[in-house]
């Protein structure tokens, strides 16, 4: 049965903005890889296995747009004219982005520049790195008895903003899981402000590096020490950071 919000496949010039899943190419969702095989042209992220891109077309045009840690990013600005200028000539495009598109990447930004164009497109979800960590971890984010509540906050946000708009003390909340996406760089503030604000020293802290691929590597931790485990481990960004009581119940063959 086809969905009213499903969009015409066989109109030419469209635009399917999809998650590609956390990296474990066998986590994309069925439509999403249904969209790369049929695909003109790919604009992806850098941070994806390019396994992924094995069932393009043949003649499909294959661009990486996203970024890489020590080089330049393509500016935002760039990516949203390619989109439109690949849709404008009549091109299936897909742009393939990690994780899910609208958790921290930018994909609202190409969701206006499409509606403002007039392109249609559609938007494809996809499973979030947070929630590829916590199976990487075996470990419920909601567990009932340790989290009634969970949080998705950036560890990095956007330094156009000026002054950072997270007070870390708001997001010390009882009985709740703290999932940080880029957080790699500051976490030694962000410990420090939690730590201030309240948070108990042996709160426990996981952290999930290429969660779900073969070069995962995975830390377990307190509030009080990751900084230094961190330091002593070779654990590095891409990375997810889980801080709350839910991973008193990690299981330690995890870590
Ligand atoms: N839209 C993406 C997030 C993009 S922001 C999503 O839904 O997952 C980029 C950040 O995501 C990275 O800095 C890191 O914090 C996290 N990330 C992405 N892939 C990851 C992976 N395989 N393992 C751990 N963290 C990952």
């Amino acid at each position: 049965m086809k969905k009213s919000e499903d969009i015409d496949q066989s109109v030419k010039g469209m635009v399917s903005i999809v998650g590609a899943g956390p990296g474990d190419p066998e986590l994309i969702t069925v439509k999403g890889q249904k969209r790369i095989a049929t695909a003109q042209v790919i604009l992806y992220d850098y941070l994806l296995d390019e396994q992924l891109l094995a069932g393009a077309p043949s003649t499909c045009e294959i661009i990486c747009v996203g970024k890489r840690s020590g080089l330049h990013s393509q500016e935002q600005s760039v990516i949203n004219a390619l989109l439109v200028r690949y849709a404008k000539q009549g091109k299936r495009v897909v742009r393939l982005k990690g994780g899910d598109p609208f958790i921290f990447g930018r994909g609202g930004e190409e969701v206006k520049t499409l509606r403002t164009q007039d392109i249609p497109f559609e938007v494809v979800p996809a499973v979030t790195s947070a929630l590829g960590a916590a199976a990487s971890l075996q470990n419920s984010l909601t567990h009932r008895e340790r989290a009634s509540s969970l949080i998705f906050a950036t560890g990095h946000e956007d330094p156009e903003k000026g002054a950072p708009t997270i007070d870390w003390k708001h997001l010390h909340i009882p009985n709740s899981t703290l999932v940080l996406y880029m957080a790699m760089k500051h976490l030694p503030t962000i410990v420090e402000q939690l730590l201030k604000a309240g948070k108990s020293k042996d709160t426990p802290v996981a952290i999930v590096q290429w969660a779900t691929m073969p070069q995962e590597q995975k830390l377990i931790s307190t509030l009080d020490r990751v900084v230094d485990a961190i330091e002593q481990s070779e654990i590095s960004s891409p990375a997810i950071v889980i801080i709350g009581r839910v991973l008193d119940l990690v299981h330690h063959d995890a870590s």
